[in-house]
């Protein structure tokens, strides 16, 4: 229950502390929250609500955010900082492409450390600058709620790694906020449109957002209040700004303007010009303006055929990487439930009118504000989070299977990948040989279906287990994998409570390029791990059925008859063979006829145990 207290000083009653949600965008910023009624909405006064994520240093050194320092881009680039997020977790090296892409001074001495923006004689990384884009959403947020704001989730493209989320959470830190959690921007975008809010829905989704600067589209399975991401594609440097650049180019050719002759700060006026009129134009309104120019005063006007002129190649382009993310996400245009709209540029009509040549107008789901949706997701995560919404549990997901060695060195998943954390699974598990008092129980982290070719994380011992029969004991292997991310393995022999138990921390050490590495092996190798496991699984197999069957005739050959026992050492024999050298067809044979001519004798001796020693998975 959330606490209220009562400001002593003012005798008003003072609201708990205000959790929200914060797209932090390569060109604008929002932030939500979820009011009382349940509903999410974004924070701000009307014309206010969008922050362009810009932050202007004054000649005192003082940050300016927002509008004011978007304008402050035509006089001042270089005091002017913008699309932060592009360096956000990045070292000189990675971004050493773009670099003549900013305005401003970004330092080179270290190609491998995090790169450092210089503006007047001082220093920022930019975890500094997105940390005072954060500070100012926050206060946006306190004016609005009148209240504390100190805990959000902020949203990352589904793209960014492990350093980048690391750093945006870092940046949340210095702006003074408890970041409950890191969350993708086209989940947040399908759970500001309510999918994966009910649990027994199951969706297909496809996120487009067209951003400022960026393309991103991912392919989203959505089940249980799990959000699978199936492939996500884009091109970083593909945007608005690329409409705003291809209508100045259209002015100048059509007003025969040199650009060799104009000034940067010309440039700059002409480029917020063109965002007008592109905005103006894709919202149905017709555009005139007017540029000073050699102190002549020209008139700017555009139309949307022209629009229409410079977007479609840009649309192209995303068209080809819709394409591919389709493709690598393994499903049918048509299998997509929803293709949800993301990001301002989606306004431009155009947009939908191509994604027709894809989808159906049906699939297509643009009901929401494009520039809100990603924050009022992200509001509605920060609202399930804070446990304001005991119905659902919105979870993450690991992104390895886990499980352990059985015999011949198969990985036997106990956890499989893209579980919610947490939880927990267990299995049962026998002896192979008789009087078997120790079982070592090996730990593996991986896709493959040999556990040479995973990552082993642990391996332990469960000593004591009473002597009994092989097939006998019980062994309970279960796993618990925390909400950190953190397995705890138990193993407890059922009949005798001899139990052992360890803790490992899976996540440790392996980045997100690894993971991905190991997924792409596993989906390589898939066909030839599979055939592999069914081979390997056909000799225990067989190996399992001679050690009983050899077992049951030395301890009761009084009960069979001599051609009996003769004519199932035979059998044995020649299983064995199969075993060796055969197909997995030859195998399972071979343990057909054997079974099939040694069931009788069982069924005479009624020996459960048997029985027993034939279902149970053995480990070693
Ligand atoms: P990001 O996610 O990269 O921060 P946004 O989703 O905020 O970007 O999108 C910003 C882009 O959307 C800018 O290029 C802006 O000009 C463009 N935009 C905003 N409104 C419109 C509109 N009505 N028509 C066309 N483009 C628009
Ligand atoms: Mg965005």
């Amino acid at each position: 229950m959330a606490k209220i207290g009562i400001n002593i000083k003012g005798g008003t009653l003072e609201k708990p502390d205000a959790v929200v949600g914060i797209d932090l965008g390569t060109t604008n910023s929002l932030i939500a929250v979820v009011g009382e009624n349940g509903e999410a909405k974004v924070l701000g006064k009307s014309n206010d609500v969008i922050v362009p994520s810009i932050v202007h240093f004054d000649e005192s050194g003082t940050a300016i955010v927002g509008n004011t320092a978007k304008l402050a881009l035509i006089h001042n680039p270089e005091t002017t900082i913008y699309s932060v997020k592009r360096l956000l977790g990045r070292s000189y090296k990675d971004i050493a492409k773009h670099a003549a892409f900013f305005t401003y001074r970004i330092i080179d001495d270290n190609e491998e450390q995090m790169v450092r923006v210089l503006v007047n004689d001082k220093y920022y990384t930019p975890i500094e600058l997105s940390a005072i884009i954060l500070s100012e959403l926050k206060r946006k947020a306190e004016d609005a709620l009148q209240a504390q704001v100190s805990k959000a989730v902020i949203t990352v493209p589904a793209y960014f790694n492990d350093n980048q989320r690391q750093a945006t959470r870092d940046a949340g830190k210095l702006a003074g906020l408890d970041v409950l959690r890191i969350v993708n921007e086209p989940t947040a975008a399908s759970l500001a449109y309510g999918f994966g809010l009910d649990p027994n829905h199951q969706k297909t989704i496809a996120v487009y957002d067209l951003g400022g600067g960026t393309f991103d589209v991912s392919v989203l399975r959505i089940e249980a209040g799990i959000f699978e991401v199936l492939s996500t594609n884009g091109d970083t440097s593909l945007g608005g700004d690329d409409v705003d650049r291809g209508i100045v180019d259209h002015w100048l050719q059509s007003l025969n303007i040199d650009p060799e002759s104009l000034s940067r700060n010309q440039f700059s006026e002409l480029r917020l010009l063109a965002e007008q009129a592109k905005i103006s134009v894709s919202s149905g309104n017709p555009f005139s303006g007017s540029f000073e120019n050699n102190n002549i005063l020209v008139a700017l006007n555009f139309d949307e055929t022209t629009l229409n002129q410079i977007v479609n190649p840009i649309l192209d382009k995303t068209l080809v990487c819709v394409k591919k993310a389709l493709l690598d996400a393994g499903v049918q245009a048509s299998e997509i439930d929803e293709v949800v709209l993301v990001g301002g540029s989606t306004r431009l009509p155009q947009v939908s009118a191509q994604l027709k040549s894809i989808f159906k107008a049906s699939q297509i789901n643009n009901s929401l504000d494009p520039d809100e949706v990603v924050a009022l997701g992200a509001a509605i995560e920060a609202d399930v989070l804070a446990g304001n919404r005991r119905d659902i549990l919105l979870l993450d997901v690991t992104p390895l299977s886990l499980g352990i060695e059985t015999g011949g060195g198969l990985m036997d998943v106990i956890i499989p990948r893209n579980s919610k954390i947490p939880c927990s699974a267990a299995r049962e598990y026998t002896t192979s040989v008789d009087g078997q008092v120790n079982m070592s129980i090996a730990i593996f982290q991986g896709e493959r279906e040999l556990v040479a070719e995973n990552r082993k994380l642990v391996s332990f011992e469960l000593r004591g287990i009473p002597a009994m029969p092989a097939g006998f004991p019980k062994v309970k292997i279960k796993f618990l994998l925390d909400a950190d991310g953190i397995l705890r393995v138990s193993a407890e022999e059922l009949r005798s409570g001899v139990k052992q138990e360890i803790e490992v921390k899976p996540q440790y050490g392996l980045s997100d390029d690894i993971v991905e590495s190991m997924l792409i092996d596993s989906l390589t190798n898939a066909q030839t791990d599979l055939e592999l496991r069914a081979l390997i699984e056909a000799k225990t197999e067989g190996r399992q059925l001679i050690y009983t069957a050899e077992r049951f005739i030395s301890k009761n050959s009084q009960m069979l008859s001599a051609a009996e026992t003769m004519e199932s050492q035979k059998l044995i024999q020649a299983l064995n063979e199969k075993i060796a050298s055969g197909s997995r067809d030859e195998i399972l044979a071979g343990i057909d006829t054997l079974n099939e001519y040694t069931k009788p004798f069982a069924e005479r001796l009624m020996d459960i145990a048997i029985g027993a020693a034939l279902k149970g998975t053995t480990i070693i």
